[in-house]
């Protein structure tokens, strides 16, 4: 069985204000905001307000709004960078891939024969700026 959510995991601390990220999009139940070490141009993460650890927690209702942001963010990222397709990632649990125990979708803007980065390397802060600027923009037309 998997551990019990811990309220201070990185992501809880990014929602409640705690730690900086660039934000793209708020509302009452998600927040999306640029990964601090971008595996594509314009990677970008979208989390729940609700507490979860991923997946098998999140209640269907909190889910179910959960993805039609996903989806808008999506929408805006392949907008915004003109990308020829999306990948998205979402781990479970250390066996399953997750470092930060908060659900979260990752949101990959992915072009004809380009491969994503190795995980681990810090992006560019004022590249990563700019880019949820371009997407906000998206977002916003
Ligand atoms: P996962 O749990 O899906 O395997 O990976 C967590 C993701 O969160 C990684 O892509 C990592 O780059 C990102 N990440 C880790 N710490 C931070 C942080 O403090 N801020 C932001 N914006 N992203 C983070």
């Amino acid at each position: 069985m998997a551990p019990a959510y811990d309220p201070n995991n990185i992501f809880a601390r990014i929602l409640r204000g705690e730690l900086p990220c660039h934000k793209i999009y708020e509302d009452d139940v998600a927040l999306a905001f640029m990964d601090i070490m971008p595996r594509a141009e314009g990677h970008c993460l979208v989390i729940p307000r609700e507490p979860a650890r991923g997946l098998l927690d999140i209640s269907p209702a909190a889910l179910s709004q959960l993805i039609q942001r996903v989806q808008t963010l999506a929408k805006a990222a392949q907008k915004a960078f003109d990308c020829d397709g999306i990948t998205l990632h979402q781990f479970n649990e250390s066996a399953g891939g997750q470092v930060v125990f908060h659900l979260h979708f990752h949101i990959l803007p992915r072009w004809d024969g380009v491969a994503l980065r190795p995980p681990g390397t810090m992006g560019d802060p004022e590249k990563l700026k700019a880019q949820a600027e371009k997407i906000r923009a998206a977002l916003e037309a």
